[in-house]
């Protein structure tokens, strides 16, 4: 199984969201989150490739050269401060069954807002790869719970993840 992950943002040419108040940025977050989930899914037996890239262009031909079977983006939310929880989206048929697998490992695994996953039409990275792909939001980086969730329990939100990967993995 071949497992794709793309960080969200570029370290040094878009940050993301970032808290108003602590400075902690998304692509940061991303960035943490990517590293775990990669050894977490080669210790499961995946081959997996991380790119955290600017141009999305580059990152969806990278993923489809490779020949990957699934492509994670895992990205923070932001909103008015106030929104909180995760939600994973999804564009293809096997997409929404890849993001219903990670999306009910991280309901169970941590108490986060369960908002559900969403199918969108409208993103880079579901539009132009060929694996089945989604898209993480994890939590809001700019709400106070949320980011102390992202802060001290970002390795248990990423196990989840990987944990939902390897369930829908094992269904096909
Ligand atoms: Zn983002």
């Amino acid at each position: 199984m071949k497992v794709f992950i793309n960080p969200g943002h570029d370290i040094n040419l878009d940050s993301g969201a970032v808290n108003p108040v602590y400075g902690t940025r998304e692509c940061d977050v991303a960035r943490d989150a990517g590293k775990m989930l990669a050894c977490y899914l080669e210790t499961a037996g995946c081959d997996v490739r991380t790119l955290q890239d600017d141009d999305l262009g580059l990152v969806c031909s990278e993923a489809n050269s490779w020949g990957a079977d699934i492509f994670v983006s895992l990205h923070c939310n932001a909103f008015n401060t106030e929104a909180r929880g995760t939600e994973t989206l999804y564009k293809s048929f096997n997409g929404q069954r890849l993001a219903n697998d990670i999306q009910s490992q991280i309901i169970r695994s941590i108490n986060t807002v369960d908002r559900g996953v969403k199918k969108r039409d409208d993103l880079w990275v579901l539009n132009g790869t060929d694996a089945t792909a989604v898209l993480v939001e994890m939590a809001f980086i700019d709400n106070e719970e949320d980011h102390t969730m992202l802060t001290n329990d970002l390795d248990t939100i990423v196990r989840a993840i990987a944990r939902g990967i390897t369930d829908y993995a094992g269904g096909i």
